[in-house]
Parts: structure tokens; sequence; C-alpha cells
């Protein structure tokens, strides 16, 4: 067993998620998000995994994530790949080679997309409300009967989700229904992981959940219909006990007070856990939770009482037993980004349940 921290990625469990979105947003196409490398997990292996599962439509952010995917995916899967990005002036024939699908998110990208002739397919993001990109309500209009653009899909996105009762989620929906009042024939997508959980009227005719596949929750706490998708693990270095009045790791401020029995595992913030999760993060070891008590670049430790323990045995700091969503609220951020930041060190491994 490798003396390092190793993140397990459960292929079945991703299909199950896969399968338990669709069942809720169906009959609207489950369009996958694998944009960042598939959320820290591996672009190449969740996409083709999602393939075999049933989904034919992904979203990447960057163009490059578009063209790594199309060569993942290769000639006999051909599914339509969805760039958040836009079109970036100057990139069509990238856009061409690779046949990516920019979904155009301001005047700018559009005069791109006319200029460039418009032989390829392009999505429209109008902006309902969230003010960091897509075309305004006013821009669109003025693109219905376009003669040049050749558009396959409108799309926004919600800024408040996973706030169920959010007044701005009724804003956005009016925004966007009356986008949508201006292509009518044009198939639309709206709703992230939370939004597909809002209820119907948020579905449209495509979803794009990303981290819902991924074994976050959608409403950012743990949820009974996601499974945890990846595991990080790391093996037990050392056991030892901190005598009273000592000091534990760096800095002056976590001087013990009775006997403090630790194990020290070969993990730490390098393997893309959160520094700030000392103190507040739990680890799973020998059948319950117990105390992170520091997170430094490679070693972390965590209080075991009196439970045996031995160098090799093996902590779990993220997975079925500490979902996502509990390690991101200790660490005050979301499951997005506790997973995106494991495409560090851990040794990467996939498997099937
Ligand atoms: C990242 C992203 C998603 C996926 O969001 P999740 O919260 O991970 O489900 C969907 N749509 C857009 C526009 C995004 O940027």
């Amino acid at each position: 067993m490798p003396h390092r921290a190793r993140l397990t990625v459960d292929l079945s469990a991703l299909d199950r998620n896969y399968r338990t979105l669709s069942a809720v947003a169906g009959p609207a196409e489950t369009a996958p998000v694998v944009k960042a490398d598939g959320y820290g997990l591996g672009a190449r292996q969740v996409s083709l995994s999602l393939w075999e599962a049933g989904a034919r439509s992904f979203f990447v952010a960057r163009l490059d994530e578009g063209e790594a995917l199309r060569r993942a995916l290769g000639p006999a899967r051909p599914a339509r790949i969805f760039v958040l990005d836009g079109l970036v002036p100057g990139t069509a024939d990238r856009v061409r080679r690779s046949q990516l699908i920019p979904l155009l998110a301001d005047p700018g990208q559009v005069a791109a997309a006319r200029a460039a002739g418009g032989d390829f397919p392009v999505g429209l993001h109008v902006d309902t409300g969230m003010n960091r990109q897509g075309l305004s309500p006013a821009d669109l209009s003025t693109l219905v009967g376009d003669p040049v653009l050749q558009p396959v899909l409108l799309m926004s996105h919600l800024g408040s989700a996973a706030e169920a009762g959010a007044k701005r989620n009724q804003v956005q929906l009016e925004r966007f229904r009356a986008a949508r009042g201006l292509f009518p024939d044009l198939p639309a997508s709206l709703a992230a992981s939370a939004g597909l959980f809002l209820g119907t009227e948020w579905r449209f005719d495509m979803v794009r959940p990303g981290v819902s596949l991924f074994g976050g929750g959608p409403f950012e706490t743990p949820d009974p219909r996601i499974e945890a998708v990846a595991t990080l693990d790391a093996p037990i270095l050392y056991v030892r006990t901190v005598e009273p009045g000592e000091w534990l790791g760096y800095g002056s401020g976590l001087q013990v007070t009775q006997p403090l029995r630790i194990a020290v595992a070969a993990a730490g913030y390098a393997d893309g856990l959160l520094r700030r999760g000392g103190g507040r993060a739990s680890a799973w070891f020998a059948g319950a939770r117990r105390p992170v008590r520091i997170i430094n670049m490679d070693l972390l430790a965590i209080e075991i009482g009196d439970t045996p323990a031995r160098p090799g045995d093996r902590i779990e700091l993220m997975g079925p037993n500490l979902p996502v969503d509990d390690l991101a609220a200790a660490t005050d951020t979301v499951a997005h980004e506790c997973l995106v930041r494991l495409s560090g060190r851990a040794r990467r491994r996939y498997v099937r349940s």
C-alpha cells in the first residue's frame, strides 16, 4: 500500500447519481457538467462512464476543456459539447475543428460568431440576474430571426438555487420565461444540481448538474439520494501522545492541557485539503468520527483517544462516511471547491462498486 493520500473515484456511484438525477429531471435531458477536469475527478474517465450511462450532451467551461473532451470521447461517441465561456474572439477555427457549441455570452461574442459566418451551432446564454456573463434580455431580443446564427439552446444560470425559497429564484424564472417567449422553438436550460430539485417548472428541456453527479447534495447538505463518488483516504504514519504543556504542529496556539493521543497521517493541504479544516473538520477512523486537530502541508493529526491504531492503518477524510458537504461546512466553502482541490498530489484510482 503506497504511503500517500489516495483518491478513489467510484464510477458505479457516479452512474447511479446520473440515473437518479435523470429520473428526477425527466423528460428533460440530463447533461453533465464536467468542467475543471470533471470537478477534479478526471474529465476523461467520468465522461466516458457517463456516456455509457446514457449522457449525450456535456458542458465544460473552457475551450481547451472542450477540445480535450472531444479527443477523449473520440469519433465513436458524438456527444454535444457546450462551452460555457462562449466564443472567445479568434477561436472559431478551434470550435469548428472540435465541433464544440459555444454559449454566446455577450455582444462581442455574438459579433465574433457572425463574423465567423455562422457555420457552426451556438447556444444563447441570457443573463437573468447573476450579472457575471450572459446576454441582456435586450441584446437577446435583437437576435430573433437572425439570418446568420444557428442557435440550438437557450440557457441561463441561477444564482441562489441552493436556497429553495429565495425570491431571486422567482425573479430569474420569470425573466427566463420571458426570454424563452422570444425563442419558443429553441430547447431551453436553466437548472444545475440545485435548480433541478426545485420543481418541474425549473427543468425546461435540459438540466446541467455538476456537483450532485459527483456526490454533493443539491442544497449544500448531504442528501440521501446522492451517493459519495470520491473517497479521500490516507495512511497513518505515526501514533503518538502529546504531553500536557507541549504544543502541536506550527505556531504557539495549540498547547495541549491533557495527554492527547494522535494519529499522524500522510495527507495535508498539498493533497487538496483546506488548511483551515484543522480544529474543525472530522476524519473517519475505526468506525467513528474523529476530530482533525491540524492540517499541515504534508501531514495531518487526528485525535484518537485510546482507540488502537498502527502505522499503515488508513483514515477516511472524505467519502461515504464523511460526505463532501460536511467537509465543505467545516471549511467554510461549498462541495464544489472541496472536490476540485483534489486534483493535487493524491494518487487517483477508479473503481466500480
Ligand atoms: C458550474 C455550472 C453548472 C453546474 O453547477 P452545479 O452546482 O455543480 O450543479 C451549471 N451551469 C453553469 C452555467 C455552471 O457554471
